[in-house]
């Protein structure tokens, strides 16, 4: 395994029962048994980050909080103790496609694994409790809203349960970003099932919603267990919105050929509008949103899963549960609302632990609008408060200047965190020039024409070039003060001002008008104590001709595929295409493409060879074993 071990991180588990504060090592035995079926039935050779921890803590009958990255095997942490505890295991999922996807996966494992939700036909329904019954399934997924009706609640209670992991849990927390009111039913589980060990898991979650997920699931007795937010396969980088915003994501898009990818965009139009230009530019992009009609949806979804090369354009309505691993790029059209939301959305990228990118685009107007509405909705002033200091620390990510992963990284508690060394801020990209003496200019411009302007004007303004202009404007000291720079410049650092809160926005009715910021802040800039620092544009910058080539640092997924294995790795992409369509089910359920490129560079000339490649456990051996080797055999040499 190429892939670098996660390190667990800074917090430590915390038990209340005194006798366990030690740490005292988990039984082994236990865990070399879930090691066993780790690789027999997963194909993995080992453990990764805290899983083995989080296991022994299930396999012990205690309930627990998980906080794993994205990519970094949550699943496993609740459905390897499902299988060696006796009884059902229970996973409670937000959404359906989910829970479909991982049954799909966990029965080409040989897993026994089903769900009930709305969408499973009723003879379906009945095979599935008939299992239940005689003891023949090991998982059962199911939605929160499912899970607490009262005759599904009666019917559970009277069968053995294993455990109940609660998955996403983050959506009963309205300090996060994902906030479902049915999740917090969840918290009676405690009571109903006193003795079955329960686990919270979820991707992102900063101490406060970490502390809410405990205290509304009850889980305040249990473990917790936080690993690091690192994910090294994420290239990260951000560029403010400057005018043709929308050519630009075509031109990021288009500069990736041949690979998938997800394209959020802030509204349902300009999904359709981007998807559409997008396929005018020969990219087979689709639009998903929520307005769509559900079989729509899920048929688009379902196109893009299965799709070795698309690219979906999408409200924010698509994606928890989309574990398409080989994810390329996620590209923001438009900001996210939040870091959580930020590392999440971008976090569906690289999966597959290979290398992808994480773009955004944002601007102070996006910036302005989700502010103001947060200031529209009718909530409690407290968690408006946090709401908002949400947004600015987002836009301090996305316009500041350190590595932007470890900001992110920091934001959710990890200390001594080290730069990635490979994102745009890390790789050197932007540099910074004093602009203070440029700043009071604006500011004083600003203060002057009273607000009473839009961004345009004031650029305008400075460089003594408004066309109309009254004598009155004329007569002002600024009127003319600052042709040292050019408008773009000008345009940049009007912008930056208001990321700064130096400069305000009033939102006029979509005719924005610019005004002086926060006082305090303003003084200390003209007396010099506050120093303003702007961005400088790349060596030959130019918006129009500047293009998505895909950055130097980027290694090409795979690798470790040499150019010799690529018609072998090709050929047996297209068998698992074969595969997947006549059973119905995403290609990267039967192998991912990792596994393939694995077979392709080591050409396995037996079942005990065949074994030894990540993510080929017994179950797919058995199955895919004899119709990968024949692939292999194809392509041996003379
Ligand atoms: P998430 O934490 O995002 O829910 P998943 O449980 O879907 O992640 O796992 C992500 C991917 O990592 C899956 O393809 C899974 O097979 C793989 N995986 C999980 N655990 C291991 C491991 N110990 N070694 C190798 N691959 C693993
Ligand atoms: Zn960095």
């Amino acid at each position: 395994m190429k892939r670098e071990r996660r390190v667990a991180e800074a917090v430590e588990p915390r038990h209340k029962d005194p006798m366990t504060l030690t740490l005292s090592p988990v039984d082994a035995s236990p865990i070399v048994a879930a090691r066993d079926i780790l690789r027999r039935t997963f194909g993995h050779a080992e453990f990764r980050g805290l899983q083995a921890q989080v296991i022994g803590e299930v396999l012990a009958g205690r309930s627990a909080m998980a906080v794993l990255p994205t990519g970094g095997g949550k699943s496993l942490c609740y459905q390897i103790p499902a299988m060696m505890r006796p009884g059902l295991g229970l996973v409670v999922s937000p959404l359906i496609a989910l829970m479909t996807d991982q049954v799909a996966a966990l029965t080409q494992s040989g897993v026994a694994a089903a769900r009930l939700d709305s969408n499973v036909e009723p003879e379906d329904k009945a095979e599935t409790w008939r299992r239940i019954d005689a003891g023949e399934l090991d998982l059962l997924y199911v939605s929160p809203e499912g899970l607490m009706q009262p005759w599904m609640l009666d019917r559970l209670g009277r069968t053995p349960l294993s455990l109940i992991a609660i998955d996403e849990a983050h959506c009963v927390s309205q300090w996060g970003h994902d906030f479902r009111p049915e999740y917090r039913m969840l918290g009676r589980l405690a009571e109903l099932f006193p003795t079955v060990p329960r686990l919270a898991v979820t991707a992102t979650a900063d101490a406060r919603t970490r502390d809410d997920i405990r205290a509304e699931l009850r889980l305040l007795d249990g473990a917790e267990f936080v690993d690091s937010f690192a994910r090294p396969e994420l290239v990260l980088s951000a560029e403010r919105k400057r005018g043709g915003a929308d050519k630009r994501v075509i031109e990021l898009v288009t500069a990736r050929p041949g690979r998938s990818g997800v394209v959020y965009a802030g509204s349902r139009d300009k999904t359709e509008k981007l998807a559409e230009a997008l396929r005018a530019a020969g990219v087979p992009a689709l639009a998903y949103h929520a307005g769509l009609d559900k079989r729509l949806r899920e048929t688009r979804l379902e196109d893009f899963l299965q799709a070795d090369a698309a690219v979906m354009v999408a409200t924010i309505a698509f994606g928890m549960g989309v574990d398409k691993p080989d994810v390329r790029f996620v590209i923001h059209a438009d900001p996210p609302g939040s870091i959580e939301a930020y590392w999440q959305e971008i976090g569906r990228a690289g999966r597959d632990g290979e290398t992808a990118e994480g773009i955004t685009l944002y601007g102070a107007a996006d910036m302005a609008w989700a502010l103001r509405r947060i200031d529209g909705r009718e909530m409690d002033a407290a968690v408006k408060q946090v709401q908002v200091r949400k947004v600015r620390q987002l836009y301090a990510l996305l316009d500041g200047a350190g590595c932007r992963a470890a900001t992110v990284r920091r934001y959710f508690g990890e200390e001594a965190v080290e730069a990635c060394g490979q994102c745009d801020l890390c790789a050197g990209t932007v540099e910074t020039t004093d602009a203070t003496e440029a700043a009071q200019k604006a500011l004083s411009a600003a203060a002057r024409l009273g607000g009473r302007y839009g961004r345009g004007r004031l650029v305008d303004h400075l460089l003594g070039k408004t066309k109309d202009v009254t004598e009155q404007e004329k007569s002002l000291s600024t009127w003319g003060i600052g042709t040292e720079l050019s408008a773009a410049q000008w345009r940049d650092l009007t912008e930056q001002l208001l990321f700064e809160g130096l400069l305000r926005e009033d939102p006029n009715d979509g005719r924005p008008l610019v005004g002086v910021g926060d006082a305090e802040a303003v003084r200390a800039v003209f007396r010099g104590e506050l120093r303003v620092a702007m961005r400088k544009p790349p060596e030959g910058y130019d918006p129009s001709t500047r293009s998505g080539r895909p950055r130097k640092r980027t290694r090409e997924a795979m690798a470790s595929l040499g150019p010799a294995d690529q018609p072998l790795f090709e050929a047996l992409r297209a068998w698992r295409a074969a595969e997947a369509k006549a059973q119905h089910v995403p290609p990267y359920v039967i192998f991912h493409d990792r596994s393939l490129a694995e077979i392709a560079a080591a050409r396995p000339a037996s079942h005990a060879a065949l074994a030894r490649v990540n993510g080929v456990g017994e179950a797919k051996l058995e199955h895919y074993g004899a119709a990968v080797l024949a692939v292999v055999a194809g392509f041996a040499g003379p």
